[in-house]
């Protein structure tokens, strides 16, 4: 990804949250709303509640409003759904389960991003159920969430095939829709994964790139790597890193395949994780290891000096604290090894920097600076040629 051209930086926080969520964050991407925290593809006049019961009178009208499939100032519609309805070819594909917070804020609207599956409680039809109604929208869709989704595909009126197995997947027909859901959950992560029946992240962006090959009127695809966070959240930071290779590989397959001269690549992160490498370890010196020279003068100038300890940390910790001194480097070198924190807590929350933007392709020199999540879907939109900028000078 460092090869594209031009960098930025994006500022993530939500309107009420400094460190945000990712459906938030999906909404200021994909619909160019900053939003409350954990609601997805509604805009900010949209809190987050719990349940129906809680929400004044007064306040339901929105919920009428998007089960009637209206679009009003409550509603925030995504630059795939936009696309779409002006002619071009539409894909959604990650990793996780297809009705988790990031792809829920692609095509679904409720104030809650944690109704996936349809359920007693829910106010709107859930997550699970809009992703199948709102297919129509998508040409390819590939994730997991087949336990939330099975339920609903005898809803699905939109003529895509689902379908289940890797071997679907690598000989799709180029010119029909696809619903693609290859796990009951999220997708395995890479380190855990069997590469004869599940799908990688590039398998999965390759068959929706060749879908796309011979459509004259151009395509959006949004592609989420979204295990990385995952492991992040788990203290496995062994996960989230060959996560992160693994997207990094898919950036590059998709710069072999696609023209520059006409497609907008963007690579950035929803929002930043409390994942830090720290402790002054040699050069070339495994990540994953001891942070030896602070250690070497740790133990020889600080009275406190606890043990070796690894250069990876983070702000929060899954780890007892007998575990976070004097692993063993075989220990520490496990995919499954809990990295330690400072804080104790059932697992590592999101972190609120500002995260690096990358870009290649026409308007890509817009994205210099430091500036406003939600600016990253104008600039699609201006490049796309979408709706107020459908009379701009390049695009006539
Ligand atoms: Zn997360």
């Amino acid at each position: 990804m460092e090869s594209l051209d031009w960098t930025g930086m994006a500022k993530t926080y939500s309107v009420d949250v400094q460190t945000p969520d990712s459906a938030s964050t999906a909404n200021a991407l994909f619909s160019g709303f900053k939003t409350t925290w954990s609601t997805a593809g509604v805009t900010a006049k949209v809190d987050f509640r719990q349940n129906c019961e809680s929400f004044p009178e007064e306040e339901k009208s929105w919920q009428n409003e998007i089960n009637e499939g209206k679009s009003d100032e409550s509603v925030a519609e995504s630059i795939l759904v936009k696309a779409k309805k002006q002619g071009k070819k539409t894909a959604l594909v990650t990793s996780t389960r297809l009705t988790h917070a990031t792809p829920s804020a692609v095509y679904a609207h409720y104030s809650d991003r944690w109704h996936e599956k349809s359920g007693d409680d829910d106010f709107c039809p859930s997550i699970a159920r809009q992703l199948v109604s709102n297919a129509r929208f998508f040409d390819i869709i590939f994730g997991g969430g087949m336990k939330n989704i099975g339920p609903e595909l005898d809803r699905l009126s939109s003529p895509h095939k689902v379908i289940s197995t890797k071997e679907e997947l690598m000989t799709l027909n180029k010119t029909e829709s696809y619903l693609g859901i290859f796990a009951d959950g999220h997708l395995p992560y890479k380190t855990d994964r069997d590469p004869e029946s599940d799908p990688s992240l590039v398998e999965m962006t390759i068959a929706a790139l060749k879908n796309f090959e011979s459509h004259e009127d151009g395509y959006v695809m949004i592609v989420e790597g979204g295990r990385i966070d995952h492991g992040h959240h788990a203290n496995q930071a062994h996960k989230a890193l060959e996560e992160f290779v693994e997207f990094d590989d898919t950036i590059e397959t998709v710069l072999k395949h696609v023209n520059l001269d006409e497609t907008l690549v963007i690579v950035t992160a929803d929002h930043s994780h409390s994942f830090t490498i720290t402790g002054y370890g040699a050069r070339n010196s495994s990540v994953f290891g001891d942070a030896t020279i602070s250690m070497k003068y740790s133990e020889k100038y600080d009275p406190r000096y606890p043990g070796s300890f690894t250069k990876i940390q983070y702000a929060q910790s899954k780890a007892k604290e007998e575990l976070k001194y004097n692993q063993p480097q075989e220990v520490t070198h496990d995919k499954d090894y809990l990295f330690p924190g400072s804080v104790s807590k059932r697992d590592v929350d999101h972190g609120a920097d500002d995260v690096p933007v990358y870009a290649s392709g026409p308007m890509s020199h817009l994205l210099v600076g430091t500036y406003e999540q939600s600016y990253i879907f104008t600039v699609m939109m201006f490049s796309l040629c979408l709706e107020e900028f459908e009379s701009a000078p390049h695009c006539q």
